[in-house]
């Protein structure tokens, strides 16, 4: 803890922490980051070096990366050159899941980066995919080491659990069942189910199982954990997590959430907003399931039909593939073209990248179809947009879960989690319900209140980034 008189030197003297970031693939990853690094740069005592790995999976995050970089040409890019790795070594065949385990194998080309900086680095935040090979390499250049999580805190809690629940999988033995009722049991936080619980998790053969396992047990290493979460969203697993409930071995979690998007995210074709300003308030549903999410075909054609049968106004946008370069299907081979005819007037279908912290802040918006990614229900949060879960794998289940307590969403039960085959007619009603909800709408306003307490002067953000601050002090 610095004294009185190191705080005061501190502040005639400010450039007195020097962070490196580094996330791992996918915009999920990238874009809390990038936002995190923004609001260090805002205070003007934190020199950041970003460090990003090339090439990347998606043309989404090659953008983003050079737009943050032309908006602030005082952080230092360094980029980490992949080993080559073959694909049929892995356990997975998700794109970004490949690169994480790429990105692990060669972690210890860090080591060198890290130390070819002009002005030395007090403090590495990196991915939450990193973590067992990052460790080592932060603890040999004496460097603090946190994880900037991309997930909720009760996606935190699930994680620091999951070596229990795994070996409880493991075990043949039926009194060892990990599940009682259906239920998970962690310590401190509310049952989670397990239909929320991704199917690559109840099987520990699979990458993600393997990772978290290596992964868990370490999580206690590192000098903090940051989530881009609020206790507004987040209260029982923040407290728990904090209080020692989960796991005595975890570190701080400190709560910076929640992020706002910024300027440099914007691109001039990205946002349909002459569309929405000609829609009343609260009018128009905004339909996304993130950057790496897709429903198939048929799937995707009853959501255009049900969007048109709830009556409601929407925007919608459709992804055909996982990485964005590869979806370069027209529209109407995607929809076909009858149901485009039927969307005429009453919608709009984007099949491109869309600026969404800007539709989720347009006064149009009354209400959001998601997958449950955490960035986009943070963005829902901080805009006090409703949500419709419909959460279709990895962390989405647990993050609809907290949509559903906090009150800022509905998730229907009987969706599930993954890809079923839900009716138009089903989706239709679904989104009357939720968009015509008076109760929703208040918890929504009442949530963005909290988001902006926790986000303004003085709020739990701001001590946050205070504390963070104090511990990167470069040691003198
Ligand atoms: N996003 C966006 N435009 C799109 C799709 C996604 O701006 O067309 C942003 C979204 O606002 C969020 C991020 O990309 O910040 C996606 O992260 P999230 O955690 O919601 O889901 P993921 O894509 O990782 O599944
Ligand atoms: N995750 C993790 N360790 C890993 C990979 C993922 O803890 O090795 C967590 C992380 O919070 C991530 C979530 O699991 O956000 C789901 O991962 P996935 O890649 O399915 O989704 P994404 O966040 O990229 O949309």
């Amino acid at each position: 803890i610095p004294t009185m008189s190191t705080l005061s030197d501190d502040i005639h003297n400010p450039k007195t922490a020097h962070v490196a970031l580094f996330p791992n693939a996918g915009m999920g990853h990238l874009v809390p980051f990038l936002r995190f690094a923004a609001l260090l740069l805002r205070r003007n005592d934190c020199r950041v070096t970003l460090i990003t790995i090339n090439p990347t999976v998606s043309l989404a995050e090659s953008r983003l990366t050079s737009q943050f970089l032309s908006a602030f040409p005082q952080v230092t890019h360094l980029q980490l050159h992949l080993l080559p790795m073959d694909p049929a070594t892995v356990n997975s065949s998700d794109p970004f899941w490949l690169r994480f385990e790429a990105v692990r194998r060669s972690a210890h080309l860090l080591r060198p980066l890290l130390s070819s900086t002009s002005s030395p680095v007090s403090a590495l935040v990196h991915d939450v995919t990193l973590v067992s090979p990052l460790i080592p390499i932060a603890q040999s250049l004496s460097l603090p080491c946190y994880v900037l999580f991309s997930s909720s805190a009760r996606m935190l809690s699930f994680i620091s659990y999951y070596p229990t629940l795994a070996s409880g999988l493991e075990s043949s033995n039926s009194e060892s069942n990990p599940f009682e009722d259906g239920l998970l049991r962690i310590p401190g936080i509310s049952p989670i189910y397990k239909s929320s619980i991704p199917s690559l998790l109840l099987d520990t053969n699979t990458l993600f199982a393997q990772i978290l396992m290596e992964d868990s047990p370490n999580l206690s290493r590192l000098n903090g954990i940051l989530v881009n979460s609020f206790e507004g969203l987040e209260k029982e697993s923040v407290e728990a997590v904090n209080g020692g409930k989960v796991s005595k071995a975890l570190p701080p979690l400190f709560t910076v959430g929640p992020f706002p998007p910024f300027e440099f995210e914007k691109t001039e074709w990205s946002t349909p907003t002459g569309w929405l300003d000609q829609q009343p308030d609260g009018s128009v549903v905004y339909a996304c399931f993130g950057s790496r999410t897709t429903l198939p075909r048929n799937q995707m054609r009853e959501v255009g039909e049900g969007l048109v049968k709830s009556g409601y106004r929407f925007i919608w946008v459709v992804k055909d593939m996982i990485v964005d370069k590869e979806d370069d299907n027209e529209l109407s081979e995607v929809l076909g073209l009858d149901l485009i005819e039927k969307i005429k007037g009453k919608g709009l279908v984007v099949k491109q990248w869309v600026n969404q912290g800007e539709i989720l802040g347009h006064r149009a918006i009354g209400g959001f179809m998601s997958h449950c990614g955490w960035n986009s229900i943070v963005e829902a949060a901080a805009h006090g947009v409703k949500i419709l879960a419909w959460p279709l794998h990895g962390d989405q289940g647990i993050n609809a879960e907290v949509v559903r307590a906090s009150g800022l969403g509905i998730w229907v039960e009987s969706w599930g989690l993954g890809c079923g085959e839900i009716k138009s007619d089903e989706i239709g009603e679904r989104v009357r319900e939720f968009m015509g909800s008076e109760l929703l709408r208040l918890r929504a306003e009442k949530i963005l209140d909290m988001a902006s307490q926790a986000g303004g002067v003085g709020g739990s953000q701001q001590k946050s980034f205070d504390k963070l601050i104090q511990e990167w002090h470069i040691k003198k």
